[in-house]
């Protein structure tokens, strides 16, 4: 039974995995990519999750974003049981309610700016509308690029076409998996302080995968994986702390004891 504190926690969080576990391989030679991972992600938050190579930050998005299916445990996003939905379902929840920016923009090559934008709405059936498309380039600063196409744009700026994308359908969610891990410094700045203001004044709900502490350092909370487990959380924090965490969790030699009781610790922190 479904508490009302709980059913509270439920609607404030967009993205919601209970018990979640996904192991890759076979049963001899299995791989535990994400090992009980229970975390509730909150609507109109910004998210960076960080850990180690290897320590699972991939699957956790794929998962999240139903890109693929846990062994076992649940997904919710946007209020739906992913677990519950068929291929086609969870295609269609994925094109209509979640957006993607990833470290190789995906813009094709052969459309233009607006067309690459407004390429997610057609996919879906949804007509554009003109001020809308004017309104989302105007935010990302490409209102005069509308007719180029990405081969004519510098990274940034074809980072930027991707933000717009994903934000003109207005998802429920953006996934971002190393989001500015092929931009220089000065250029990832200005496209993190992009998805900050959609956070900041659209509510929007971001989920950004990053190896790097200045570019978590723009979420409102980092979450550390280790071996398949959230063992960390940081609220708000500056680069420095998230680089000296990072720091710990590579080198840490903790024995498990130790380690159960950082998870165990960060479970509490991450579901509240
Ligand atoms: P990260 O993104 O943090 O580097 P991943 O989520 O990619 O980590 O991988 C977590 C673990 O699962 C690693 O040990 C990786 O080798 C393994 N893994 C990921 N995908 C597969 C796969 N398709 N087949 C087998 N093992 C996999
Ligand atoms: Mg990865």
């Amino acid at each position: 039974m479904i508490g009302k504190q709980d059913s509270q926690v439920l609607e404030a969080d967009v993205v919601r995995l209970e018990h979640v576990r996904k192991t890759h391989g076979t049963a001899k030679h299995e791989v535990v990519a994400l090992d009980d991972v229970t975390v509730g992600l909150r609507r109109g938050s910004f998210t960076a999750v960080m850990g180690p190579s290897g320590s699972g930050k991939s699957t956790f998005l794929q998962c999240a974003a139903g890109l693929d299916r846990p062994t076992s445990g649940s997904v919710h996003l946007d209020g739906r049981d992913l677990g519950a939905l068929g291929e086609r379902r969870l295609t269609r929840l994925r094109r209509e309610r979640i957006g993607f920016v990833f470290q190789a923009f995906n813009l094709l090559p052969a459309l233009t700016v607006t067309d690459n934008v407004t390429l997610p709405l057609r996919l879906a059936g949804r007509r554009a509308d003109k001020d809308e498309v004017t309104a989302v380039l105007e935010r990302v600063g490409l209102a005069e690029r509308r007719h180029s196409r990405p081969g004519e744009l510098s990274g940034g700026q074809q980072q930027r076409v991707a933000i717009a994308r994903a934000l003109i359908a207005k998802p429920a969610v953006i996934f971002g998996d190393e989001p500015t891990g092929a931009l220089d410094t000065r250029t990832a700045h200005d496209v993190l302080t992009l998805l900050r203001e959609a956070v900041a004044h659209s509510g929007q709900t971001i989920v950004m995968v990053t190896h790097d502490p200045e570019a978590a350092a723009h979420a409102d909370r980092v979450l550390f994986l280790r071996d398949g487990r959230f063992v960390d959380t940081l609220e708000r924090p500056r680069a420095a702390e998230i680089a000296a965490r990072m720091t710990t969790l590579g080198n840490a030699q903790a024995g498990p004891a130790a380690g159960l009781a950082a998870t165990a610790n960060a479970r509490a922190e991450a579901s509240r």
